[in-house]
């Protein structure tokens, strides 16, 4: 039987009301079989989400601060009795809390305590739809390196072939060690594509707050281009590179199965959204660039030394040292005399760059070594950009019209994206330098 999986973000799962809209979606279509949700996240701009207060609340166990853990488990109650009053049903929502703070004040450890934002609405949406519960732990498997086990495919089959409709929590699985894992944060996309590819769904409905996938941040440009259509390869581009609308590991379980993905809107359900397919067809503006996205937060070192492309092994000499200290690197753009390393500032911190630096010097010895802190990297993304001439050209101008310094520059040799590296204060005129060049229309 035909089935399409249906995940639900943390903006739909925020509060009573909203889960029962979410529901009535997934009634709305018999085909709407397997349910994945994500704990419940922001109601309004400046609230917090259930997982942050989670990860908060262990960090106030780990400090032994009883009074800091009390005030915040009181408030993650809150959230949970809330949505059961605002649903008006007796969910066994008192219950289920009791059972996590019981586990938690026992020692079940960091992952199943952030876990349980996930786990308890999974339970209340199952009772709302009155179909089976069925646990991510059954099926999702880590290896000791903490990377999804192969045969997670296979055992998420097996489980959930048993079940004609369930709802699954997202976000966790377990561990090598027996234990409750959690996946990084947004993980719950990557456990809607499990379960897609479990069953072998026809369609992976990703239900957000927004009608799908934009061609930049509509918080930095006003109502930016949706996409119709993007493909795998610039999905896994873009969210990388923090369109964070959809994790970035989300398509590998799909991809190979060649199932869909749709973004969208729990708000506006009858918006058509975005479809993240093989090769995508339809395109917006003038077809060079599908999306432009970007992060802050990074630091580039560039080593400058003549003829350091004649020299044997001066790369890897370099990625020893920073190897030796357990980092890496986001991205390595050369030149022949010239290489950089990109690297995220969370590695940095307590004096790190100034020791990468002087072992660098010391390991090869450049004529000249520098930094740039607190970069941002941005992204143009598109596979039309490979077949038009001249699309450096147009980025760098519409840059440099927009009096924006460029401190990094790399391309992808698989012709997908250009990256550059700009100072942050420069990051959102950057991005709607890029975006009105591509995408005139919407000025
Ligand atoms: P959810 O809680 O439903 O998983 P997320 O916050 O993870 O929602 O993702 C949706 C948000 O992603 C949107 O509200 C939007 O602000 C943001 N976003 C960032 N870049 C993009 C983009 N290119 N297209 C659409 N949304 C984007
Ligand atoms: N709740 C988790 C998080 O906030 C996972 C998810 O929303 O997908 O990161
Ligand atoms: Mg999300």
């Amino acid at each position: 039987m035909d089935c399409k999986v249906c995940k639900f973000g943390g903006t739909s799962m925020a509060d009573g009301n909203v889960i029962l809209r979410a529901a009535q979606i997934v009634r709305s279509e018999a085909d709407r079989r397997y349910v994945v949700v994500s704990a419940p996240g922001k109601r309004f701009s400046g609230d917090i989400k259930v997982t942050d207060l989670l990860y908060s609340l262990y960090d106030a166990y780990e400090q032994k601060d009883e009074a800091l853990f009390e005030e915040l488990w009181q408030k993650i109650s809150l959230r949970f009795l809330n949505i059961e009053r605002e649903i008006g049903r007796d969910l066994q929502v008192q219950a289920a809390l009791d059972e996590a703070k019981q586990e938690i004040l026992s020692g079940a450890g960091k992952d199943y305590c952030v876990s349980r934002g996930e786990f308890i609405v999974a339970h209340i949406v199952a009772a709302v739809l009155d179909v089976p519960f069925v646990d991510a732990t059954e099926f999702v498997r880590f290896d000791e390196h903490g990377l999804l086990k192969e045969e997670t495919f296979a055992l998420a089959s097996e489980t959930l072939k048993k079940y004609e409709r369930a709802v699954v929590p997202g976000f966790y699985g377990l561990g090598a060690d027996g234990k409750v894992k959690t996946f990084s944060r947004g993980g719950g996309d990557i456990s809607g594509a499990i379960v897609a590819r479990g069953v072998m769904a026809k369609l992976y409905e990703n239900w957000t707050d927004v009608s799908g996938f934009y061609a930049c941040d509509p918080r930095i440009v006003n109502s930016p281009c949706c996409m119709e259509e993007l493909s795998y390869a610039e999905l896994r581009e873009l969210s990388y590179m923090g369109a964070n609308v959809l994790h970035s590991e989300s398509i590998f379980p799909v991809r190979s199965a060649g199932i869909p993905i749709r973004i969208c809107n729990t708000f506006r359900p009858e918006d058509r959204g975005t479809y993240i397919v093989t090769a995508a067809k339809r395109r917006l503006g003038d077809g060079v660039v599908t999306g432009i996205a970007g992060k802050k937060g990074f630091t580039s070192i560039t080593i400058e030394k003549s003829m350091m492309n004649a020299e044997i092994g001066f790369v890897q000499k370099v990625l020893a040292v920073i190897g030796k200290h357990g980092i890496s690197f986001e991205h390595l753009p050369s030149g022949i005399d010239t290489m950089s390393l990109v690297i995220d500032n969370e590695f940095l911190r307590g004096g790190i760059l100034e020791a990468l630096v002087s072992e660098i010097k010391e390991a090869v010895s450049p004529d000249k070594i520098y930094t740039h802190e607190d970069i941002a990297m941005i992204a143009t993304v598109g596979h039309g950009m490979a077949k038009n001439v001249g699309t450096s050209a147009r980025l760098f101008k519409a840059l440099s019209e927009s009096g924006i310094n460029v401190n990094m520059i790399d391309q992808g040799s698989s012709e997908l994206n250009i990256i550059v590296g700009v100072e942050s204060k420069d990051y959102e005129s950057c991005i709607r330098a890029v975006y009105y060049e591509f995408f005139p229309a919407n000025e």
